[in-house]
């Protein structure tokens, strides 16, 4: 705590004891680093300065202003939990953890940080800062993403928590991880708390916190029909439930087992006459938690209406049109490439 007060943090959420905005940042701030994370905040706070405001926006609206932050379910979810409490109850934020934790995509880790920073009671958060600042401080080795891990964290944490000013206290142990007892090369030699330190003791500060699993990530190869009709517009469909990026848009996907070149792709998918191929791009790689996408984009003309290959979902936008629309970011990045600002440049590869 005398640490946290030598060294405060101003960000725009941390003045407020607002129980919706301290929701909305701890939502985008979610996997998100705070540099990424603070212009999508001020973008949702001028777009929905209430839940009242969220709850009644249309869920393109809130796809689109949450494009770019990866973790779409926390945008869905986010607006499910704004309906509920606008509708459900009349606009009042729940005020106790248990109550806070029943909202859509709320778990102990955001209810806890909800109940302290808006209500002051004492719930200790523990996120990977605090995993990392206990595990070190404490020296142990239990792995944090077991069961146990988890629970002997959780109680830890209750314990050392500051009853008299829960806020502050999960504030400076977070910040205390994010700045001071960092993940890489954390500066042992400036550090308060270094004489009680039993990893620094044990010199065991870069193995710690122990993880028991590595994150194995699956490739996938995705290949997405950019097709033009007569009047210059381009198919897109929206993606359903049951995989990544839920409720965006896409051009037309396909997806292969394996990379391969143009030739095998036309053959594999047996894209029918009336498309004429006329480019493949190259590829653009995003890496989410559990996947890496490879994709590209194969460039077709429509010779003649609807072939069957385009799913009767697909709706034609101009490519003008293209930029109020929510996309993954690999996409967004493809049509970065391929379009100028105008919205068309033909022949651009
Ligand atoms: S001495 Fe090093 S490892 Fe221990 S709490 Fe301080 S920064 Fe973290």
């Amino acid at each position: 705590m005398s640490w946290y007060r030598q060294h405060p943090r101003v960000l725009p959420w941390k003045s407020t004891k607002d129980p919706y905005i301290i929701w909305l940042s701890e939502i985008i701030l979610q996997q998100t680093r705070v540099a990424q994370g603070t212009p999508y905040f001020l973008a949702f706070t001028k777009a929905f300065p209430s839940v009242h405001d969220l709850a009644n926006a249309p869920q393109d609206e809130v796809m689109r202003l949450w494009e770019g932050l990866g973790y779409y379910s926390r945008a869905r979810n986010l607006h499910t939990a704004a309906k509920y409490i606008s509708r459900e109850l009349d606009g009042v934020f729940p005020d106790t953890y248990q109550t806070i934790l029943k909202l859509k995509g709320v778990g102990p880790y955001t209810a806890a940080a909800i109940a302290s920073f808006a209500y002051d009671l004492p719930h200790a958060v523990v996120d990977g800062n605090v995993y990392r600042v206990l595990s070190r401080y404490f020296g142990i080795e239990t792995p944090i993403d077991t069961s146990t891990g988890k629970k002997t964290f959780a109680e830890l944490a209750d314990q050392i928590l500051d009853r008299e000013d829960p806020a502050s206290y999960n504030q400076a142990i977070m910040n205390f991880g994010s700045m001071q007892c960092v993940p890489k090369n954390p500066d042992c030699g400036k550090c308060p708390l270094q004489s009680a330190c039993r990893a620094f003791e044990m010199q065991k500060v870069t193995q710690l916190p122990i993880k028991s699993k590595k994150i194995k990530r699956k490739d996938r190869y995705f290949y997405f029909l950019l097709c033009f009709n007569e009047a210059g517009e381009i198919a897109i469909n929206r993606r359903g439930a049951g995989d990544i990026w839920q409720g965006l848009y896409q051009f037309p996907l396909f997806e292969l087992e394996q990379a391969m070149n143009l030739e095998d792709i036309v053959e594999t998918l047996k894209l029918p006459k009336e498309l004429e191929v006329l480019s493949i791009s190259k590829t653009y790689k995003q890496i989410l938690t559990h996947q890496t996408i490879y994709a590209r984009f194969i460039e077709v003309e429509q010779k003649q209406k609807s072939p069957e290959i385009l799913s009767s979902d697909a709706v034609w936008k101009l490519p003008s049109a293209l930029v109020d629309i929510a996309f993954p970011k690999v996409v967004n990045r493809f049509i970065e490439d391929r379009f100028d600002a105008a919205g068309y440049s033909p022949g651009l590869f």
